[in-house]
């Protein structure tokens, strides 16, 4: 084999390891190694590159592989679960970044001839321009709209829906100039001029795009935009003639695109409506009556410890605060204790809980609460009227019967775990606060629901302890 066709074989070998990693990252079981395979594969495919004919500066290429793999990994190290989804968006912005300077480096290879002291520049047909322009625009969207993705989650700029007048408008009116400068791009002697403001054009509809939309959809907006990632990926490796490139952003874009369409339909909302709604705005009417007139009835921890020690079944419903207070070991220990008393224990898993998807699986699998344990919302929803107590840890809006009873509420049509269903509810919350989408929960006044008002993992702590004496 001569040295042109190892780079080849090494992303041809690369590209069968990025497809079995991601295949292993279906199940929390093999995520682990699926995302060691693909890490493999992926400097399978950067050693390949190193031995391209034509690439040479290798000092540069190590640098840039520096500046990228040292932040990356200390980040990676350091992150907290709660601060995960942030981290994915931040990370996901990067990927558009290279897809936009990638993008723009191959623009610039364009050929100047020069004609008796004058340069021109040999115009290229759209054809060949195409996956450029498009690395160009879906890299700078997916850049600038993950930057904003992540201020969001981050809570360095508002979570709310950001809105000004004609803002729709604006943003046709932008997209129309992308479209123009694009065509512009293609046709004029100024084509360094046109990319550069395709490149501008492109960047601010990103900002603007995520801008008016609420913290709640951000995992949704970030699938969507990992799957515009992806997509920048592979139209740059179309305009490198980079196979490796082209496989492994087709994966991410169709992995983007279908955990979109799972996620919509886990809160039972379009795409568009994600986009172009305005879901966390503002709290529809009906949905926001504060029930002044009715109570919450507290509970100590001493008799839910009673209520859940001499139960048959007990269904754990975990939130977004359980991984807020980090109670995911406090938790195992308390549904292995109650096991020992003969209590039947399950986890009852909604899709969305949590911050991003499979949130509650990852947090739960890192504490090693057994996966057959963990029930998905479609599986345990039917066991919630056997169970004698519905334990809620941190969770709100994914246990709001308002989801089903109240028409104007944001999150109505949301599938949600049917733990109005159980005999008794125990909630533990640190007040009254709402959740993410920032409403009320009509569980939380039930007259079969208890609060047990504190930290997730004090509460949980408190649990354990009177369990262990009971
Ligand atoms: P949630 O509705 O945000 O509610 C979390 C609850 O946890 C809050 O009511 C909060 O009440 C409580 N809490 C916070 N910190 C706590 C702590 N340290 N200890 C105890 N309790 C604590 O969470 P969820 O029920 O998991 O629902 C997820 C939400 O995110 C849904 O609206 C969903 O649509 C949205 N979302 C998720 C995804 C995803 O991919 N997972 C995607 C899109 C949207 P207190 O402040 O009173 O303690």
């Amino acid at each position: 084999m001569t040295r042109a066709y190892i780079p080849q074989a090494a992303y041809l070998i690369a590209s069968l390891l990025f497809i079995f990693g991601l295949k292993r990252l279906s199940s929390p079981r093999t995520a682990r190694s699926g995302n060691l395979v693909a890490a493999v594969g992926m400097a399978l495919a950067l050693g390949g590159t190193f031995l391209l004919p034509h690439i040479s500066h290798f000092g540069w290429i190590l640098l840039a592989i520096a500046i990228g793999a040292v932040p990356g990994w200390l980040l990676a190290k350091r992150v907290k679960m709660t601060a995960m989804p942030q981290m994915v968006s931040l990370f996901n912005g990067m990927g558009g970044a290279c897809a936009l300077f990638i993008s723009l480096g191959e623009w610039f290879k364009m050929p100047v001839i020069t004609l008796r002291g004058l340069h021109l520049i040999v115009t290229r047909s759209f054809g060949e321009c195409f996956p450029m322009l498009l690395g160009v625009v879906f890299g700078s969207v997916s850049f600038t709209g993950s930057l904003v993705a992540f201020g969001k989650l981050q809570g360095l700029i508002t979570e709310k829906p950001v809105r000004w007048p004609l803002q729709k408008a604006n943003n046709a009116l932008l997209f129309a100039a992308l479209i123009a400068a694009a065509g512009a791009a293609t046709h004029r002697q100024d084509q360094s001029f046109w990319i550069i403001a395709l490149a501008v054009a492109a960047l601010t509809l990103g900002v603007l795009q995520v801008l008016p939309i609420g913290g709640a959809d951000m995992p949704v907006v970030i699938s969507v935009l990992n799957s515009c990632t992806g997509l920048a990926a592979a139209v740059t490796g179309f305009a490198m003639h980079n196979m490796s490139m082209i496989i492994a952003g087709t994966l991410v874009g169709a992995a983007g695109s279908l955990l979109t369409v799972l996620m919509c339909k886990a809160m039972n909302r379009s795409l568009a409506k994600v986009v172009f709604g305005s879901f966390g705005l503002a709290p529809a009417a009906g949905a926001a009556a504060a029930k002044s007139d009715q109570i919450m009835r507290e509970i100590a921890a001493a008799e839910c410890a009673v209520m859940m020690g001499y139960a048959r079944k007990v269904i754990i419903i975990p939130g977004y605060g359980l991984a807020v207070g980090q109670g995911q070991h406090l938790v195992h220990e308390l549904e292995e204790l109650l096991e020992k008393r003969g209590v039947e224990v399950k986890y009852a898993i909604h899709p969305v809980a949590g911050r991003m998807p499979g949130h509650m699986n990852v947090l739960l699998a890192e504490a090693d609460v057994p996966y057959p344990k963990l029930l998905d919302m479609e599986e345990v929803n039917p066991e919630f009227d056997q169970a004698d107590v519905a334990l809620i840890v941190g969770a709100n809006d994914v246990v709001n019967p308002a989801a089903r009873t109240e028409p104007d509420s944001p999150i109505y049509g949301m599938p949600i775990l049917n733990a109005d269903k159980a005999k008794n509810v125990i909630v533990i919350k640190r007040g009254r606060g709402a959740g993410f989408a920032g409403i009320e929960n009509s569980l939380f006044y039930n007259l079969k629901t208890r609060m047990l008002f504190g930290d997730a993992k004090k509460a949980l702590q408190q649990l354990v302890t009177e369990i262990k004496a009971l």
